[in-house]
């Protein structure tokens, strides 16, 4: 994709500090970190939302990023606790249109925080979950 900054870096066309590739994933320093340490990992080929990717690329992806979360941990730099995050759409936060997961340091104090929307913290009844677990449960891809 020619105008994916992701695929740039994985083409050598533009800069990136890379701690980690093998033939299906490559991980790199985020530009713009949350913490110290914060890494991106993406597939090789690109795909701009979960639905584009193989769930093996999507697995891979995952090893590859514990191993990361491991790494931080032993690599001194400061981590009380990892992160991991993955936004998949606009609506969710998505601004590179390259599937990538963040892995992050965190440590007490550390000023990163989830806003959430005023009716969070209710609740629900046993029957609104599982009306919701219903609709979630029939969408389901049969295996
Ligand atoms: P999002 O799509 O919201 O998950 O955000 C994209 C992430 O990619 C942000 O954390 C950016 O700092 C990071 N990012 C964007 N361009 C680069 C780049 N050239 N090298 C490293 N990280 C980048
Ligand atoms: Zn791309």
């Amino acid at each position: 994709m020619e105008s994916c900054i992701f695929c740039r870096i994985l083409e050598g066309r533009a800069p990136a500090s890379i701690v980690y590739e093998d033939e299906t994933c490559v991980a790199f320093m985020d530009i713009q970190p949350v913490n110290p340490g914060h890494v991106l990992v993406i597939p090789r080929t690109h795909a701009s939302c979960l639905s584009e990717l193989s769930e093996d690329v999507g697995t891979s992806m995952f090893k590859v990023g514990m191993r990361i979360a491991g790494a931080l941990k032993r690599s001194g730099l400061l981590c009380e606790g990892v992160n991991f995050y993955l936004v998949d759409g606009e609506a969710a936060g998505q601004e590179v249109d390259h599937v990538h997961l963040h892995i992050f340091p965190r440590f007490a104090g550390d000023g990163f925080g989830l806003r959430f929307g005023p009716d969070y913290g209710k609740m629900l009844s046993r029957s609104s979950l599982d009306e919701v677990a219903i609709k979630i449960k029939d969408a389901m891809p049969r295996t």
